[in-house]
């Protein structure tokens, strides 16, 4: 991702707004705290702007509320890593317990390249979790580990050293951090503030009425709020932006069950429709569903359990109901014992050869075929010679796509042949043309990227002449999508070869086309190959 690259804080919204139902108020602020952290990130790296704003963000509110999946769905979003670590598994360094240091390995092996690393989106569970106390002697749960927390906020170089010896070193400035709670005794503290009286509440009489005041309690959070529940004013310093999350409610729950696209009724029909029957929730089956669920105080977690309850006999009889012909089943509400009451609609029975063919499929993949694979795996980093590094990436980019010749490849090497057979070949087809097809994808994906770059640049009037540092680096990155097998290494030399040498967008668009279809050792080659060209023809060598 590149800041030219970077989808604006209403796209970014958007998108959130497919998949988080309500919250309206953390996916806005969260949407433009992200945009303005690779913004100014980039911005800086750049050399554009001096300093950048603090963008660290805090979500806070009830379990099940939708903290995580904002944040994951925003990495999705910005093809990002996404960590997600959980406060409570660390200790200060140099105490029994995992270190913090440990997540800069997690980040690095969460990422496909040290790029994306330095941009990953880093997101701390159950922060609330861990409050210093002064009563505590050594806190190392606490204020320590919340100071180690704060030096790693705050950018720059870090470096740890696994058990084996290792140093894993990581540059945080680009990493975004999202650090999440429930904070449970905020609202207290918030109250005490500002007075009960003030915000217009009499004593509230049900739970719900209790949880409404508690999130007008919370959007009022202020940073010395924390710092009363045990937090380092430093760290809650650093928070760029925060915001609260509201307790679901039945409208939100049902909006999730028909719209989000991660809702459990979704995936529940998908797999009904696998067996070609058409499951249906009447408007009264979603409410019931949605109050049920409400009741567990769990947020949204409690959807999945009530409807698998709900659909748990009828998934049992899927199979059966398809062959006697079922086609659609239409769930009209729930009744009091939590079972389904439903209407069938029968018709020619339908889709049977499909889902065998998936069950087959089923079977075959973890039958002997499979194993032998990752035998065949193992055995190939076991056995084969220390060749260098670009030999064996490509021998190893061979393998991986040509299945068909790991046997001949395998021999003399202790490498167990491949089994034979006619199920064998079949798979081994399948996987080529899968594979092809998956190539042949991506390859029409970048020249349409490429060609939309240039259109955008000469519309910007843009120096079309010079290439832009984000135009290559924005490039690249697709490169590195669609090419990269060997990783960093390769984008690292690639990007400094072209970046300094600030050649022309066309030129760069005609070597790329040249290489299409190439793995990235490939591309350099031909990079090299068309720089020397130039050179000659320049010199009149080669006219
Ligand atoms: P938490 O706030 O505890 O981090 P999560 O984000 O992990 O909650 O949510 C748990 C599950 O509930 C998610 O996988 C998601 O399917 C669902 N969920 C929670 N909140 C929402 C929401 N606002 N919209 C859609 N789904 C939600």
């Amino acid at each position: 991702m590149e800041t030219s690259l970077l989808p604006f804080p209403k796209t970014i919204l958007s998108f959130l707004d497919q998949s988080i139902m309500g919250q309206d108020d953390a996916k806005r602020k969260i949407a433009a705290a992200a945009y303005q952290h690779y913004m100014t990130h980039s911005a800086k790296t750049m050399g554009a702007i001096e300093s950048t704003p603090r963008s660290n963000f805090l979500l806070f509110g009830p379990t099940g509320s939708g903290k995580t999946l904002i944040a994951k769905t925003l990495a999705d979003f910005l093809k990002l890593p996404f960590i997600q670590v959980d406060l409570t598994h660390f200790v200060s360094t140099g105490y029994v317990g995992e270190p913090l240091g440990s997540i800069i390995q997690k980040i690095l092996g969460a990422s496909k390249n040290r790029w994306h690393a330095e941009k990953a989106i880093l997101f701390f569970d159950e922060f609330d979790k861990i409050a210093g106390s002064q009563m505590r002697e050594k806190d190392v749960t606490g204020f320590a580990l919340q100071a180690e927390l704060r030096k790693m906020m705050e950018g720059g170089v870090h470096s740890w050293r696994d058990r084996a010896g290792a140093e894993h070193v990581l540059n945080s400035s680009g990493v975004f951090f999202i650090f999440a709670g429930a904070f449970p005794s905020l609202p207290k503290i918030i109250e005490r503030r500002i007075g009960a009286e003030r915000i217009g509440f009499p004593c509230p009489s049900s739970s719900k009425k209790q949880e409404k005041r508690d999130f007008e309690l919370l959007s009022q959070a202020l940073p010395e709020d924390f710092d009363k529940l045990g937090f380092l004013p430093e760290i809650i310093g650093r928070m760029g932006d925060f915001a609260a999350l509201q307790p679901l409610g039945e409208r939100v729950m049902e909006s999730i069950l028909l719209y989000a696209k991660g809702s459990p009724l979704k995936a529940v029909q998908d797999f009904f429709r696998l067996h070609a029957i058409e499951l249906e929730f009447s408007k009264n089956a979603i409410r019931t569903t949605a109050r049920k669920a409400l009741k567990l105080s769990t947020g949204a977690r409690a959807l999945s359990t009530i409807l698998g309850n709900i659909i748990e006999d009828l998934r049992f009889q899927c199979p059966d109901l398809q062959e006697q012909g079922v086609r659609a089943i239409l769930v009209e509400d729930i009744g009091k014992d939590g079972c389904p009451i439903f209407k069938v609609r029968k018709g020619k029975p339908a889709g049977i050869q499909k889902r065998q063919a998936f069950q087959a499929q089923v079977f075959s993949d973890c039958a002997p075929q499979r194993i032998e694979q990752k035998k065949t795996r193992k055995a190939r980093e076991m056995h084969a010679p220390r060749e260098g590094f670009l030999q064996g990436e490509v021998s190893s980019e061979k393998n991986d796509c040509a299945p068909e010749n790991e046997g001949t490849q395998g021999k003399g090497q202790g490498i167990p042949k491949q089994r034979k057979g006619v199920n064998n070949e079949f798979h081994q087809k399948q996987n080529l043309m899968r594979f092809a097809a998956e190539k042949q994808r991506k390859r029409r994906e970048m020249r349409k990227l490429i060609c939309d770059q240039i259109e955008e640049e000469k519309k910007a009037g843009a120096p079309v002449e010079k290439l832009s540092k984000a135009s290559t680096t924005k490039l690249l990155s697709w490169l590195m999508d669609i090419y990269d097998e060997t990783g960093e290494r390769f984008f690292t030399s690639f990007l400094e070869r072209i970046r300094y040498r600030g050649r022309s967008l066309a030129s760069l668009h005609q070597v790329l086309m040249n290489c299409e279809g190439k793995s990235v050792p490939t591309v350099l080659f031909f990079w090299d190959y068309w720089e020397a060209l130039k050179e000659e023809k320049e010199r009149g060598e080669n006219l």
